[in-house]
């Protein structure tokens, strides 16, 4: 298991942590093995970056095209503003992440929790239960889809260039999702497996049926 160094749980990762190594003695006692797809967060940040690069390039692409800009000046009670939204957002994103995991988790919202990596200053949201792969995958994605495409298109149709550099940044903002969605997607599917968010890392652990069925739960 990946451990970022120096990094101190909280009583809440801890009591997680604890909840997490009950439930890989449980699993493999069951015949399940276990995948760790880990990303570690320094290098996730900086190649967030290149994965979305394309993404940011496009959306730029498309919003200019549409909306020639004459005038890029905003104003410093914009930019105020601009702050305040992106902080929102930024907890939106998180919501968003609890919201689509826990419609679809085994115990509902009761498996979503909430947590900061105080050194990265990065929020996180972790779902406990076990999850389906494309389960796992829509609920990494959705952020992103709604908050950083779905308001590009719409800053877009508005013409309104404050909204759409919001939405770049929550473009770029998804980098660190994609890169686990990548990570998950190269790993190749096995019937029967389960995939569980890392508890208070960044990324996913996914627990295999030894031989190729799924062992009765
Ligand atoms: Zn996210």
């Amino acid at each position: 298991m990946v451990e970022q160094p120096g990094r101190k749980l909280t009583p809440r990762e801890q009591a997680r942590r604890e909840a997490f190594q009950a439930l890989r003695e449980r699993m493999r006692a069951q015949g399940y093995q276990e995948v760790d797809l880990m990303v570690d967060v320094v290098q996730a940040n900086g190649m967030a970056v290149v994965v979305m690069l394309p993404f940011l390039v496009a959306a730029a692409v498309l919003f200019f095209a549409v909306n020639p800009v004459k005038e890029l000046h905003i104003p410093l009670s914009g930019m105020v503003l601009w702050l305040l939204a992106f902080l929102m957002l930024m907890v939106l994103h998180e919501a968003i992440h609890g919201l689509t995991w826990g419609l679809m988790a085994p115990h509902g919202f009761k498996a979503i929790a909430f947590g900061v990596i105080w050194q990265m200053l990065t929020p996180y949201c972790t779902c406990t239960d076990g999850l389906k792969r494309w389960q796992y995958l829509l609920g990494g994605l959705m952020p992103t889809l709604i908050l950083g495409f779905g308001l590009a298109g719409l800053a877009t149709v508005q013409g309104s260039l404050w909204l759409f550099s919001l939405a770049e940044v929550m473009i770029l903002g998804g980098g660190g999702d994609f890169l686990i969605m990548f990570k998950m997607l190269r790993h190749p599917q096995k019937s029967g497996a389960v995939y569980y968010d890392h508890p208070y890392e960044c990324g996913l652990v996914v627990f295999e049926p030894a031989n190729g069925d799924a062992p009765a739960a």
